[in-house]
């Protein structure tokens, strides 16, 4: 495919004429999807039965060792009752609610920190990011330090681990369930509030979405930004603090509880955290790149995204570190190798295909790809006021292999924290099942959005890419 000539456009570049100069027919643009009745019974499925999943998770680690099937066969064959499993388990307690308010409120500090030098130092202008159009027209403003916020934290951490030791490294391990109570109620507290806000006072009234179906929109959420002030952001906040600053700190917590219990720290356990927190680390150093996708850009904010970030993302993606407390799996060095070589392997893909994407948008395509002048697809979409935008769609690297091969270097790296934990239980590897559904879940939703976008223009794309995750399969 030859590189299109470039318009005088890029993304983000008005054509304030707001005529439709491709011919290609395109839909409203933003979220996509209709509340059919498969929506919405996947909607009320996950309302209902996502907190119980979480629940059965980590209940079945601390009463039976990780075990899956165990809680269920106990339960048919009579040796004991859900009541009985319910009693044993943990209540809230007063140091967890404090320990996780401690935490929330740190954080919040964290993150606003450079609100507060811009106020007060006026010529602060340190992490100041432009995020995308919104389906409305607008263009927010962010102040990026997702990765001073982590490296604040986790120097505190070691600081107290090594020298202050004001708590134990096992903390989060210790209080885990009882942290669990906190994390929900921040959860719920959060999708109640921004559907309140949505209703009576909305951060841009243009950019909310209502379905007309409660359960949906509580799911998916109304507004598109919600924020408190200028700068409180709740999808940027949420998404990345509290849930993944504190991923790489959960795992430190369950490699110091295996220390505590066997003498020892497993070469799977630190296997499972350097590859996570290559992960973690990864996004905030690239937090810019961050606003440029799906999430941010296309989602919006809702219980899926307020309980997700507080309580999903931290319970269900360290499966693999709790696994490894109750279960310290001792790799042999060839199966380490291999299994560091596929994270690194899936990482580096992962990492390469999003750049070669961020590079691209940014440079507007004055860029090398592979050492080559990019080759892409001309394409234009308007907002709801009728604007007119030109943008690209990059169709060599890694994106001309497939569609979403960022994806499938997502999965690869998701793949090799399950194999370090061996394969004795299936527990752990509940992360590449999710992270399969979700992803090839996404793909479908991000095409659905982006044929309604860019209407013909996308057909012309996906004739140019016509696989998905693996070239000649899917
Ligand atoms: P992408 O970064 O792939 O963004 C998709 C968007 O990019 C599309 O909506 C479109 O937006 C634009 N786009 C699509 N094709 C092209 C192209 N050929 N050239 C230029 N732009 C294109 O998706 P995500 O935001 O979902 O994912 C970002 C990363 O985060 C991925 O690596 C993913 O694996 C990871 N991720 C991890 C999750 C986790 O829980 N661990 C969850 C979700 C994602 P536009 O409208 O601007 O054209």
């Amino acid at each position: 495919m030859a590189a299109h000539k470039e318009t005088p456009f890029s993304e983000g570049g008005r054509n304030k004429s707001g005529m439709n100069g491709t011919g290609g027919s395109k839909g409203q643009w933003g979220r996509a999807w209709k509340v059919d009745w498969i929506s919405l019974a996947g909607v009320i499925f996950l309302l209902l039965f996502a907190p119980l999943i979480v629940y059965y998770f980590i209940m079945a680690c601390d009463q039976y060792n990780c075990s899956l099937t165990q809680p269920v066969i106990h339960v048919f064959m009579d040796k004991t009752h859900l009541l009985e499993i319910w009693n044993k388990t943990p209540p809230l307690t007063w140091k967890a609610a404090t320990i996780y308010s401690t935490w929330v409120i740190f954080q919040v500090f964290l993150f606003m920190l450079p609100d507060f030098c811009h106020k007060f130092l006026p010529f602060y202008q340190g992490g100041l990011q432009e995020g995308a159009v919104t389906p409305a027209g607008k263009v927010l403003k962010y102040h990026i330090n997702g990765l001073q916020a982590w490296l604040i934290t986790h120097a505190l951490w070691f600081a107290n681990a090594y020298h202050f030791h004001w708590f134990s490294p096992t903390v989060i391990f210790d209080n885990w369930i009882p942290l669990l109570w906190c994390a929900n109620i921040l959860g719920y507290a959060v999708s109640v509030y921004v559907i309140i806000k949505a209703y009576y006072f909305p951060s841009n009234a243009k950019d909310c979405k209502f379905t007309g179906n409660f359960f949906y929109d509580f799911m998916m959420g109304i507004e598109f930004n919600p924020r408190i002030g200028e700068w409180f952001d709740f999808k940027l906040f949420f998404n990345g603090r509290p849930g993944i600053v504190a991923w790489t700190l959960i795992n430190l917590s369950y490699a110091a509880k295996q220390q505590e219990l066997y003498g020892q720290v497993s070469n799977s356990m630190i296997l499972v955290n350097v590859l996570q927190a290559v992960y973690v680390l990864d996004f905030f150093w690239n937090e810019t790149w961050y606003l440029k996708t799906i999430d941010i850009c296309h989602d919006h904010f809702g219980w899926y995204l307020g309980w997700g970030d507080c309580v999903w993302l931290p319970y269900m993606y360290t499966l693999q570190g709790l696994y490894l407390v109750y279960h310290p799996v001792h790799l042999a060095t060839g199966n380490a190798i291999g299994i560091l070589l596929l994270g690194l392997v899936g990482y580096y893909i992962f990492r390469m295909t999003n750049h070669q994407k961020d590079l691209f948008r940014r440079t507007d395509g004055n860029c090398k790809i592979w050492g080559k002048k990019p080759q892409y697809i001309e394409c234009s979409y308007m907002s709801a006021d009728g604007t007119k935008y030109y943008s690209k769609l990059l169709t060599s690297g890694f994106w001309g292999m497939a569609r979403h091969f960022n994806y499938t270097g997502d999965l690869m790296g998701s793949l090799a924290y399950c194999l370090s934990c061996g394969l004795q239980h299936i527990l752990p590897y509940f992360y590449i099942i999710y992270m399969t559904i979700l992803l090839v879940h996404r793909c479908i939703r991000d095409e659905h959005r982006c044929s309604s976008k860019y209407g013909k223009d996308w057909k012309r794309y996906t004739d140019a890419v016509p696989y998905r995750l693996l070239p000649g399969l899917f």
